[in-house]
């Protein structure tokens, strides 16, 4: 039998490295979210087959602002989501400052990302009702509400993407979601440690990895052999 090589087709997934996310002028900034730019920066150099970042791209009156429910306090108060479309079908989500909202400085990707090797960028939490951490959904599934899904799926199956790298902020809420609904969209999902920061710190970060973990997504360092596979596509 001849030794046929595995298709790898890797795709790098930059989530919302956003001002606001960021030090020093952030409303929502994750400590160190601006550390991982040259990370980042050094990836966007590899022949990874499609480049993609997200952005959080939120209306004013976005139901995850704090502001948007009178005596709610930021971090702390959540408030129940209802699909529009099945009010039976709810979440509970934490309220946090206003953020990332479009046309603002905060919503802005931070300049020093390498902006030209980035093949797309795709908005999540565009609908003022859904909460949406991961940037291929909502966590309403019964019936998807179209306005909470983005083409990220689309994308990645029309270039044959195999497996997926996922970075960004903060590693314990938006890459997180997004690491695992790749996997469990079928994709070989990996997480670059180095190339994300958590709103939780180096603790919240533990937990994370574990979740990841546990649900298949492997946990990777940025100068690990699976980066090296990549690496090696361009021979
Ligand atoms: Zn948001």
């Amino acid at each position: 039998m001849p030794l046929v090589a595995p298709i790898f087709r890797p795709a790098l997934i930059l989530v919302d490295v956003q001002e606001d996310f960021c030090p020093p002028n952030g409303s929502l900034a994750v400590h160190e979210g601006r550390d991982i730019v040259p990370v980042l920066n050094d990836l966007l150099k590899l022949p990874f087959v499609l480049k993609i970042a997200t952005k959080d791209h939120h209306p004013p009156d976005h139901v995850s602002f704090a502001s948007n429910h009178p005596g709610a306090t930021p971090f702390v108060s959540t408030t129940t989501i209802a699909n529009p479309a099945n009010p039976a079908e709810t979440y509970e989500t934490q309220l946090w400052p206003v953020h990332c909202v479009v046309g603002t400085p905060g919503n802005e990707l931070l300049p020093e990302l390498d902006h030209a090797r980035i093949d797309a960028v795709i908005h999540k939490g565009t609908d003022p009702r859904i909460e949406m951490y991961s940037a291929f959904r909502s966590p309403l599934r019964d019936p998807p509400l179209a306005s909470a899904v983005t083409d990220l799926e689309e994308r990645l199956r029309a270039a044959d993407v195999t497996d997926v790298f996922v970075v960004g902020l903060a590693g314990d809420f938006c890459v997180v979601s997004s690491a695992l609904d790749a996997a469990q969209l079928g994709f070989a999902t990996y997480v670059v440690e180095e190339g994300q920061r958590c709103v939780g710190g180096v603790e919240g970060w533990a937990k994370t990895r574990a979740q990841l973990e546990e649900k298949g997504v492997r946990v990777v360092h940025a100068d690990g052999p699976e980066i090296e596979a990549v690496k090696a596509l361009r021979l």
